[in-house]
């Protein structure tokens, strides 16, 4: 059979040649610990710790603030030292906990094991709920909710995101290749909550030493099956996914559940077979360091709550002419003005850009090439659909699909006017997304 995909799409390089053989090394948080308490799509989670309070490691510091949100778990075993607003790696001031690590990681009572098999569906998504899991591949949708659609019956498929098509990133590819068993583990779990779904694991051909693994760890799975995917950015945005691995598709209007899909990317997994086999809460993730800006890329297990530049430091520190330092994917992620900011549950990478790779190109005018519309994996316009962001023409971009962009960046990637296209659109689109919820 031939590779899966979606339509559209581009082919950047992908880095991930600088990263990808290093071995996950885990690294102990050296300074305090800062816990933002909004890492979550939805309600701030809700302190339930006081300055001066004594903190166990795997000790519930703030609850849900309301059914779409997530507890949040201390990673150490020290001291609340403040409760006050801080740097998240959006740049944005959040109230956060800060803990002052004592090096002990006394831990505290974990939930009790019990075999999977005598579970019940609600225990399984209340120890999900209770670990504080939510979508890890960067969108921090709690995943109790997305476990939990109105009608799990009409379910038919759990994809495991295996894809990781951000160049760079290699943090999903190093657990798969080190501890696939896990994520094997993790998806026998979600199976247990859906009756009639089989599960996927779309990963994509660039990786055929993951396939290989996967592929004999479910040969005696009958409801799980591994999915080879065309490499090609952005195969691993869950529209793109769902479409490349079941042919089902979904618009902007619909959530992945209306097609009888639900998506969770590798580490979200692995944190699910951690709470629910060994009972211990969501606390850690692992995060790449790469780029040309960084001495030695690697990948690291790292506690929540990890000071950023810790990480830099342990990956070697910044080479002379760093110039740029983004929080994710070149093409998703975001630029940081501080490595002063914690790893949170959303956090896969820290890239470090030399002068060379930092677009400094400034835009010109539109050539009419149309390479952005080839490589729209929305089918969409995104020439047209910047001139009315640019115009602040929001009932046009709105009529011409402007809310069907994924803000992958492919249009931005591949235009040779260098216009800023995915930014143009990107803000548009959420400022039409936040009157249509007025209306
Ligand atoms: S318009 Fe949106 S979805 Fe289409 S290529 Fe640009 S950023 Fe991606
Ligand atoms: S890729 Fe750039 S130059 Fe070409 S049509 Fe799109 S916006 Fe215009």
């Amino acid at each position: 059979m031939g590779l899966l995909t979606f339509k559209g799409g581009v082919h950047p390089n992908d880095g991930k040649s600088l990263a990808k053989d290093k071995a996950i090394v885990e690294l102990l948080p050296k300074g305090n610990l800062v816990y933002p308490l909004s890492q979550h799509i939805g309600a701030p989670a809700n302190p339930i710790v006081q300055k001066g309070d004594r903190v166990l490691k795997g000790q519930k510091i703030a609850e849900a603030g309301g059914f779409v949100s997530a507890p949040i778990y201390s990673s150490v075993s020290g001291t609340v030292k403040a409760i006050e607003p801080h740097v998240n790696p959006t740049g944005a001031k959040v109230n956060s906990i800060v803990i002052e690590n004592d090096g002990q990681y006394e831990e505290a009572a974990y939930m009790p094991v019990k075999p999977i098999n005598e579970m019940s569906k609600e225990e399984i998504l209340g120890r999900i709920g209770d670990a504080g899991i939510v979508g890890m591949g960067g969108a921090g949708f709690p995943t109790r909710v997305k476990l939990s659609p109105k009608e799990p019956d009409k379910i038919d498929y759990i994809i495991a995101n295996c894809a990781e098509c951000e160049p760079y990133i290699t943090a999903d590819y190093r657990r798969m290749m080190e501890t696939p068993e896990l994520l094997v583990e993790g998806m026998k779990v979600i199976l247990k909550l859906f009756d009639n779904a089989k599960g996927i694991f779309g990963v994509e051909d660039n990786k055929p030493d993951c396939i290989a693994k996967l592929e004999e760890l479910v040969k005696d799975e009958p409801r799980m099956e591994v999915k080879k995917l065309m490499t090609k950015y952005p195969q691993g945005a869950e529209r793109q996914l769902i479409f490349a691995t079941t042919g089902r598709a979904i618009n902007s209007t619909m959530l992945p559940a209306d097609a009888g899909c639900v998506v969770d990317n590798v580490e979200t997994i692995i944190s699910i077979y951690n709470a629910v086999v060994k009972g211990i809460p969501s606390m850690e993730r692992v995060v790449t360091v790469s780029g040309d800006g960084v001495v030695n890329p690697g990948n690291y297990k790292v506690l929540f709550g990890t000071n950023q530049m810790e990480l830099v430091e342990a990956a070697g520190g910044l080479k002379e002419g760093c110039e740029k330092v983004i929080s994710g994917g070149p093409m998703m992620g975001f630029a940081m003005y501080t490595l002063d900011t914690p790893i949170t549950k959303t956090s896969s990478s820290i890239l470090c850009m030399s002068k060379d790779e930092v677009s400094a190109c400034k835009p010109t005018a539109c050539i009419n090439c149309g390479r952005c519309v080839e490589a729209c994996p929305s089918r969409i316009i995104p020439s047209r659909l910047a001139d009315f962001a640019e115009r602040h023409d929001e009932e046009s971009f709105v009529k011409q699909n402007g809310l069907e962009c994924v803000e992958c960046g492919s249009c931005s990637y591949v235009c040779p006017a260098k216009r800023q296209l995915k930014q143009a659109i990107g803000s548009m689109r959420k400022t039409a997304l936040a009157n249509k919820k007025k209306k």
